[in-house]
């Protein structure tokens, strides 16, 4: 379905940008791979992806707090793999403390990453996507960009600022091939999340196991995490045709967290 796409997915060395990145190489579009780690394990990695699924893949290991990089990491795209037809702004991070005692550099970090990140990579990829009149932009915001819970405010401040900006570039697109979306998961069992369920076993004193139930109890309705392939897939749909008027949404993965 994707033959001839090309694809940048940041944050896919990991966790949910992974299945993402699978997902749409398994559709076949090329791929640009972003994010941190190993330098030998995401060269596995890529070439990996590449055998498995006969597309072309690259690897941008630009820090996307960082506008210049992002310039870079779509010029490198666009140089490699020829051009950039979609876009996922998935890389994400989180910091949890109480307001008064939230460290102003993981503040602006949290903001750079989830959110400012989105606007400069969206600016850097829009003109060529006009040009062709085809594009597909998809912002991985989260449960919180609509609503919040204690402790997250740069996270949730962050994926509130995302669904404005989807929706601000789903508006100066309307009229194009390009559209611009989000996807809001609830809980996806990510490092980012064992790192909270670890955390939360050591602060409760319970094992992890406990700790994972108590946290889905506590806000996910179906008791079971939403998988990075399952976001994958949703991402593919909103890539397909029958998407193409499907515009400026945000769409939740949740298990029902957004029904109470
Ligand atoms: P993860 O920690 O497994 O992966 C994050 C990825 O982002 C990694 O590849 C990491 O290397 C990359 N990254 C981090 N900082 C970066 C930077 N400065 N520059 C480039 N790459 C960077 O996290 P995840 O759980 O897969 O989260 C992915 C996205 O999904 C995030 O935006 C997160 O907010 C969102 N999300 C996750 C959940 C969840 O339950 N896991 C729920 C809702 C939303």
């Amino acid at each position: 379905m994707l033959k001839g796409k090309t694809a940048i997915v940041t944050g896919s060395t990991s966790g949910i940008g992974l299945g993402i990145a699978r997902a749409l190489g398994g559709a076949g579009a090329n791929l640009m791979l972003n994010g941190f780690g190993d330098a030998a394990q995401i060269e596995a990695l890529r070439a990996g992806l590449a055998k498995e699924f006969s597309v072309k893949v690259g690897y941008s290991g630009a820090d996307i707090s960082k506008p210049a990089q992002i310039h870079e990491m779509v010029r490198q795209a666009t140089q490699e793999l020829g051009k950039v037809d979609i876009l996922v702004n998935n890389a994400g991070i989180q910091h949890t403390s109480k307001v008064e005692e939230f460290p102003d550099d993981r503040w602006d970090a949290v903001i750079a990453i989830n959110l400012s990140s989105n606007f400069h990579a969206i600016k850097a990829v829009l003109p060529q996507m006009k040009s062709r009149n085809w594009g597909r932009i998809i912002n991985i915001a989260s449960v919180h960009g609509l609503v919040a819970s204690a402790e997250k405010s740069a996270y949730v401040a962050a994926k509130h600022g995302v669904l404005g900006l989807t929706k601000t570039v789903a508006l100066e697109t309307a009229t194009t091939g390009i559209t611009c979306n989000a996807i809001c998961p609830g809980w996806v069992l990510t490092p980012l999340v064992q790192k909270q369920i670890d955390d939360r076993a050591k602060r409760d004193g319970v094992s992890v196991a406990q700790a994972k139930v108590e946290l889905l109890g506590e806000k996910q309705p179906s008791g079971e995490f939403a998988t990075p392939e399952q976001i994958g897939a949703v991402c593919v749909m909103l890539c397909s045709d029958a998407a193409a008027q499907i515009r400026g949404i945000a769409l939740p993965v949740d298990g029902a967290w957004l029904a109470q």
